[in-house]
């Protein structure tokens, strides 16, 4: 029988000394959680690292069986963890599924691949190396430390959890504070099937607790938020040298090429922008569209807005905003926007109503709007005319983000995504990359830095080292002080016939 996900068991505190998560559509309480201290995380990564001990001598096998029955649990306890999602995040019933089917996705590829990707691997040792046997093998750090975001709470910390756990590490999560129950649900799932250490921890609590796990002693941090917590969380992790994997936001872009198919380019940008009421790192932000088919697209992407519904019911298309000082932003965003000289063809300044925000769509904003430079992660998408491809790739590249990107085009998508600055594109399609395990994730500039997903997020977690073993005796011998004189210049005849030509 499934085992019950419930976020009010087995760690959350029905107390008035803890922090409430809210139900975003409602604002009534889930559930009390600790405000874990200092003194909480150190204990925590304490326990961590001894479980990663045993965690890491378990070997690729028995983590692979142990992964691959988590895997299962979640997927017999999917709906509980979706309604636990839509309760912390407002977010539709479907959304919150699918969400859980991405977990799931990950954790199954990261868990079956591993040993392939990270097992010991011979490497060629050169001509003048060749008395040497070359190897490199990836080793677990020890203890990741997990801070993640609220917008995707089981899917993005996962997206860090499932490859590191699969590299051999032991992780402690810490929540963000909106979602804390996800994240207690996540562990305790992980503790019914690894009961022998608490391989998987989770620490709660506001950002002092995140502040606190970077300073814990953990030997990597993975980080997923905005890029103004990151460089915090940054200047925490210099004080240790703690190495860190950052996971920003974005501006996203979807860009429309004269010959793309109209219809599916308007259904992906409606999707990309609206889905989670636009609280997606790789949302569609803007659209760029050539000016050949610039109109017809506009009128699809506002007919496409005008049909969606927003509300607290689990099968509206947008459900609430979850954080609330994100409504002042979008706001601020739509406000500038329309001061900057841009129209709103739907919604526009009213269209924000407190906890939901209904669809905008903007059009003739210029791109000094902060609805253009910055990240509005709301359920707003700007519209912009261009000249050709080239002016959109020119624009798109000017911004400091460069998460993910789109390109509808029938004959020049993966040649335009490849002039693109980011680290993510989806040709004729939206977001697909993040639903590949075997692909990499990530950003580049304000967006951040590493990699989660595929084989580089499993060697994300993994320190290579470097072996050499000799195989024989070589016939000039200069790494040694008993070499002879003649020794080096016969090695310096070598190089020079070698690579001086
Ligand atoms: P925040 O940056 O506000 O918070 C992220 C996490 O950091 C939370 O758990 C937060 O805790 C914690 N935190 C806050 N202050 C500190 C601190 N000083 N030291 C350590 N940790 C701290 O981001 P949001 O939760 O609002 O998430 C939204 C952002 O995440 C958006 O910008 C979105 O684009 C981005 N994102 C990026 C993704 C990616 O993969 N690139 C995926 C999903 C989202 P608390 O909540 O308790 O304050």
């Amino acid at each position: 029988m499934a085992q019950r996900v419930d976020s009010s068991q087995p760690q959350a505190h029905q107390s008035p000394t803890g922090f409430p998560s809210l139900d975003p559509r409602t604002g009534e309480v889930v559930a009390y959680h600790q405000a874990d201290d200092d003194a909480a995380v150190h204990a925590a990564v304490a326990r961590a690292r001894e479980a990663a001990q045993w965690w890491r001598e378990l070997g690729f096998a028995q983590r692979r069986r142990r992964l691959l029955s988590w895997r299962a649990a979640l997927t017999r306890q999917l709906d509980e963890l979706a309604e636990l999602i839509c309760a912390e995040t407002g977010k539709p019933r479907d959304d919150a599924r699918l969400e859980c089917v991405l977990v799931i996705a990950h954790l199954d590829w990261a868990a079956r691949h591993a040993e392939r990707v990270l097992r010991p691997r011979r490497v060629r040792s050169g001509l003048l190396m060749m008395h040497e046997a070359s190897s490199v093998a990836y080793e677990p750090y020890g203890v990741i430390g997990v801070i993640g975001p609220w917008n995707y709470p089981a899917h993005t910390p996962m997206g860090s959890i499932s490859y590191a756990l699969a590299a051999g590490n032991a992780v402690v999560f810490k929540p963000s504070e909106l979602t804390p129950g996800v994240g207690q649900a996540l562990a305790a799932s992980f503790a019914a099937v690894v009961p022998e250490q608490p391989v998987l921890q989770v620490v709660t609590g506001y950002g002092e607790t995140g502040a606190a796990l970077c300073r814990a002693g953990v030997d990597k941090l993975a980080f997923t938020g905005s890029t103004i917590t990151a460089r915090k969380v940054m200047a925490t992790c210099a004080e240790t040298l703690t190495p860190v994997v950052i996971e920003c936001g974005g501006t996203d872009a979807l860009l429309v090429d004269a010959d793309a198919d109209l219809a599916a380019a308007a259904d992906a940008a409606v999707w990309g922008a609206m889905v989670n009421a636009g609280q997606t790192c790789v949302g569609v932000e803007r659209v760029y569209v050539t000016k050949e088919v610039a109109t017809e697209l506009t009128e699809r992407i506002v007919a496409l807005t005008r049909r969606l519904r927003v509300g607290g019911k689990p099968t509206d298309h947008i459900g609430p905003i979850t954080r609330p000082e994100q409504i002042d932003v979008i706001r601020a965003h739509i406000a500038d926007a329309v001061a900057q000289g841009g129209t709103a063809l739907v919604g526009g300044a009213e269209a924000v109503c407190p906890p939901f925000v209904q669809p905008v769509v903007l059009t003739d904003v210029p791109e000094t709007s902060t609805a253009v430079t910055e990240e509005t992660f709301g359920p707003t998408i700007t519209v912009h005319r261009v000249a050709d491809l080239d002016e959109a790739v020119q624009r798109v590249n000017a911004g400091r983000y460069g998460l993910g990107a789109a390109v509808f085009s029938r004959h020049r998508g993966p040649q335009i995504a490849s002039r693109l600055r980011c680290g993510m594109v989806a040709v004729n399609s939206v977001v697909s990359y993040a639903a590949v395990p075997s692909l990499p994730f990530g950003g580049v500039g304000d967006s951040g830095f590493g990699r989660i997903h595929g084989a580089d997020g499993l060697r994300e977690f993994s320190r290579p080292k470097a072996v050499t073993r000799r195989r024989f005796r070589p016939l000039v011998q200069v790494l040694t002080f008993d070499r002879p004189s003649w020794a080096v210049q016969l090695l310096l005849r070598i190089v020079r016939a070698l690579y001086g030509r």
